[in-house]
């Protein structure tokens, strides 16, 4: 077995040495038997909440109602579920009453695919009653029991179909896509903080265009924010997306920058962050740039923490082959200053500078100027040479 399950055992044989059972579950065991690297290890079990939490010193109810919850072990968190079954779904989210069972294979019935419905025990040994292993060879998606019924009980499985698509590049058996395609319009019953969970994930998917083909194909994409309503900005999807994306920032940028729709309309439909919508503007205004600026300057305003994300942008817009060759990070290393902290003057220099004028927006105008220069290679970063270069080739003319 992988590292990832060997670090996690010690919690299986605490609940197995307590008289229960334990397995590892989901998108772990999927991604191990594909020999993918893979995210967290989820952890399925016959122990009733209140007993995990008995058994473990640290332990954060995170789910508790759901029977869920997070263990520390090692510096790292597990999701310990209590093996469960689901009732009726009358709200197309929750089910309306989750009854815990002794029963690995009743939990895995309640799974999404067949491919996320494989247990592993802690020698390996596999529990796969609806064979997912034989799909995971055939590289299909197929729902754990009747397609229609499942997407209609939790229509963000629709979704999770094609994030699946993009990030393994299967493709949907004949009945699971053709259920897909009749319940498309019941994705607009799911929060959008959900579908945007799977969203980030879809469009940073190996597979990225398949993923995007089923949306388009089944007629989901005009159920999404954003793509409701806008036909025109399909075709612009099916561009920005012909390789996978950083994130939802990088995804943004893009449709801003090749259609009409404007990062506030976008954000507030994707109900996105803050800091999404503040890395958003940022690599926009390096893309916007890079047709007029120098790129050693248009790197500087990008910063370092988004020069991986924006370099994968100016690859989206074939700016590497405009200038093949370049290198984003040397170039950056290069750089004189890093950013604004490393000027040799600040404001309150430029303002001696002037003691008779009032501080206003020529001081940062006066101190973008210099940085420009500076960037270029015009101006040495040095107090005395800008404080010079200040008054005699750039004299504060406030009338
Ligand atoms: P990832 O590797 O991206 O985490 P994952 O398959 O583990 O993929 P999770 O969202 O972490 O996805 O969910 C863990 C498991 O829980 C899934 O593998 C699946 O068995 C089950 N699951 C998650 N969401 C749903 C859902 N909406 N309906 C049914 N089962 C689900
Ligand atoms: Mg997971």
């Amino acid at each position: 077995m992988k590292d990832k399950f060997e670090e996690a055992k010690p919690i299986l044989t605490t609940l197995m040495a307590a008289g229960h059972q334990a397995f590892f579950v989901g998108g772990a065991v999927r991604d191990y038997l594909l020999g993918r690297e893979s995210g967290d290890v989820d952890i399925a079990t016959s122990a009733r909440p209140e007993q995990v939490q008995a058994l473990f010193q640290k332990v954060i109810p995170v789910g508790i109602e759901h029977g869920t919850v997070m263990v520390r072990h090692c510096g790292e968190s597990y999701e310990v579920t209590t093996f469960r079954v689901e009732g009726e779904y009358s709200d197309f989210r929750h089910p309306d009453h989750v009854s815990f069972t002794s029963s690995i294979e009743e939990d895995l019935s309640r799974r999404d695919f067949t491919i996320n419905a494989i247990a592993m025990d802690v020698e390996g040994g596999i529990v796969d009653p609806y064979h997912g292993q034989q799909d995971l060879r055939q590289q299909v998606l197929n729902t754990v029991r009747d397609a229609s019924q499942r997407f209609l009980e939790d229509p963000l499985r629709m979704m999770r179909a094609a994030r699946f698509v993009s990030q393994l590049g299967f493709r949907l058996s004949p009945n699971t896509k053709e259920a897909l395609t009749t319940s498309r319009e019941l994705l607009k019953e799911i929060a959008v903080e959900r579908i945007a969970v799977e969203m980030e994930k879809l469009i940073a998917g190996r597979y990225v265009q398949e993923g995007v083909e089923l949306l388009v194909e089944s007629g989901l994409v005009h159920e999404l924010p954003i793509f409701r309503n806008r036909n025109n900005l399909v075709p612009v999807l099916e561009s920005v997306t012909s390789r996978p994306l950083q994130d939802m920032a990088s995804f943004l940028s893009l449709l801003v920058h090749y259609s009409t729709i404007d990062v506030k309309t976008f954000m507030t439909e994707w109900k996105l962050s803050k800091a999404t919508k503040n890395k958003a503007h940022t690599l926009l205004d390096g893309l916007e740039r890079l047709s007029c600026d120098p790129l050693p300057y248009v790197l500087y305003r990008v910063g370092e923490e988004l020069l991986d994300s924006f370099r994968e942008l100016m690859d989206s817009v074939g700016y590497d082959q405009l200038h093949p060759k370049t290198s984003v990070g040397k170039l950056f290393k290069e750089l004189p200053i890093k950013s604004r902290a490393d000027l040799a003057v600040d404001g309150k220099d430029i303002k001696e500078l002037f003691p008779d004028e009032k501080p206003g927006p020529w001081i940062q105008n006066l101190l973008n100027d210099i940085e420009y220069h500076v960037l270029l290679g015009q101006l040495q970063n040095d107090r005395n040479t800008i404080r010079e270069w200040v008054i005699e080739w750039n004299p504060h003319d406030p009338s």
